[in-house]
């Protein structure tokens, strides 16, 4: 698709050069013809030259303008590869709040996502699976941290995590750039030590918390460096997982807790910066380094007890909050209808009205009756006890639960920012900076290609129809205005006609 949205650039290109060529052509000899009967030219010569100078002008700033893109795509030589890095739980205004002086050096040499959009629920695994497919929940699988399946039967919890049933909905990008011919690796991504259809990665090893960052770090360089026999990756997806765990455990409200932390991962991008350097990457490589989603203050004072509602003998709870998912036991609507006016901060769904906004309803794996609670709200089901002092997973229009994302190298833009994108789009980003086929998704590289310097964001055909529009208003007003002028009173007209006429022997009456 995006071989052939640049094909289409290109030719449009040429045909607004040609265009330009054949009016500039038409001009000239117009202008002959002008001075040759310029004694005979009692309209108004100004406006002509004014309407004809300005099509010039259009057609020549597109012309220089598609120029430009076409000689940035044939001037490289192969795409360059792309690192994916994810530092978890880093919610986008930390940006604002905290000084990461490395983030944004990193950014400050290309472009910035003030906030990414993310997919409901604003959960670890559904939001890095989206990430790396650009579907939206209902359509990858990977619907939540805890998961029963109706049709196998089976529980799936963060942990227990590694079966091909659940992941094979979609086919994620380190897979799919193995069909162009890539190596690729992902370094404890989510998902990423499952095979797909009997295929992983290139290279990946399986999460583990006591890896160091250096370590992972360390460990995708060398593959995407390659050992002299092997190519390197092309691809290449780095996990880590703060600021979520000290976000979770102090809570983002927490300034003194999460500047530390934040200082922990702004030292990490630092480490990411030169260890690139190093290896001779940095400048070579395209480097995206974003989040999966936010985080929201909680607090004791604010707890939903499902046990003040119904009886746990009415359901069977399969995820609990900020967003729980139930199956009920007995009579479903008797059960809604409890849970429905339960809590003033939560909101009870049926599977059928879930909103359409939340794309979180056509998938078997979403259970009958969902409740979703408001921000910084917590779902329990007895007791005062709160689990985490923040928390994530409410509603994705939330700005506490948008992660950012910055971008860097031969590809991007440099110092330039825009203020918000769909996290759906980062993948058919990733799939055109590779030249992969995308497989089908739910986002669009719209948006995202304002970031890259080889594109342009204007909409090429409406700039086409303005100027066929300011042609059409500029014609209409010369043929007014000459009509017009023909209908004018006007006195005895000047001869000149007959005078340049003198010498033309067809002229019967000289004969
Ligand atoms: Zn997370």
């Amino acid at each position: 698709m995006f071989m052939k949205l640049n094909l289409a650039s290109s030719t449009t290109t040429k045909r607004l050069c040609i265009l330009k060529k054949t009016i500039d052509d038409v001009a000239a000899k117009i202008d002959r013809r002008e001075k040759l009967f310029h004694s005979t030219v009692w309209r108004t010569p100004s406006c002509h030259l004014s309407n004809r100078m300005l099509l010039k002008i259009l057609l020549g700033f597109l012309c220089g303008v598609g120029a430009s893109a076409a000689e940035n795509d044939t001037a490289q030589q192969g795409p360059p590869p792309l690192l994916l890095v994810s530092f978890d739980g880093f919610r986008a205004d930390y940006l604002q709040r905290f000084p990461m002086p490395n983030l944004k050096l990193l950014y400050s040499q290309g472009v910035l996502v003030e906030q990414l959009t993310n997919v409901f629920i604003t959960k670890t695994f559904p939001n890095h699976y989206s990430l790396v497919t650009g579907l939206y929940a209902e359509s990858h699988g990977i619907l939540a941290s805890n998961m029963y399946d109706p049709v196998s039967h089976k529980h799936f919890h963060i942990g227990n995590d590694t079966d091909p049933m659940w992941w094979n909905e979609a086919q994620p990008i380190w897979v799919t750039a193995l069909d162009s011919g890539y190596k690729t690796a992902a370094m404890m991504w989510p998902g990423s030590e499952v095979t797909f259809r009997n295929r992983t990665a290139t290279h990946f090893l399986p999460y583990n918390s006591r890896v160091t960052f250096q370590e992972r770090l360390g460990n995708v360089t060398n593959w995407m460096l390659g050992d002299g026999k092997e190519q390197g990756a092309m691809f290449a997806a780095l996990y880590w997982e703060e600021p979520d765990r000290s976000g979770h455990m102090f809570g983002p409200d927490n300034t003194t807790a999460m500047s530390k932390a934040l200082k922990e991962v702004d030292d990490n991008v630092g480490l990411l910066i030169s260890e690139l350097k190093r290896t001779g990457l940095w400048g070579r490589i395209n480097i995206l380094v974003t989040s999966d989603h936010g985080m929201a203050q909680c607090s004791a004072d604010r707890l939903i007890r499902l046990d003040d509602c119904l009886h746990p003998n009415n359901y069977t709870l399969v995820d609990l909050t900020p967003v729980a998912a139930l199956i009920p036991k007995n009579d479903p609507e008797a059960v809604f209808a409890l849970l429905k006016q339960c809590n003033t901060h939560m909101t009870a769904y049926l599977k059928k009205a879930i909103p359409d906004r939340l794309h979180y309803r056509n998938n078997e794996r979403i259970q009958q009756i969902i409740l979703i609670a408001d921000e910084g709200w917590t779902i329990v089901q007895r007791g005062n006890k709160l689990p985490r002092l923040g928390d994530h997973g409410y509603d994705n229009s939330l700005s506490s639960m948008h992660p950012f994302l910055a971008a860097t190298g031969p590809s991007f833009r440099k110092n330039y920012q825009i203020s918000s994108l769909q996290s759906v789009d980062i993948y058919p980003l990733m799939c055109h900076l590779l030249s992969v086929p995308p497989q089908p998704n739910n986002g669009t590289l719209n948006q995202a290609r304002c970031l890259l310097t080889a594109e342009t964001c204007w909409n090429v055909p409406l700039m086409i129809s303005l100027v066929v529009g300011v042609l059409l208003v500029l014609t209409t007003i010369t043929v007014l205005f000459r009509l017009l002028s023909h209908r004018r009173p006007s006195g005895p007209r000047p001869f000149q006609r007959l005078q340049v006429d003198d010498d033309d022997d067809d002229d019967p009456l000289l004969e």
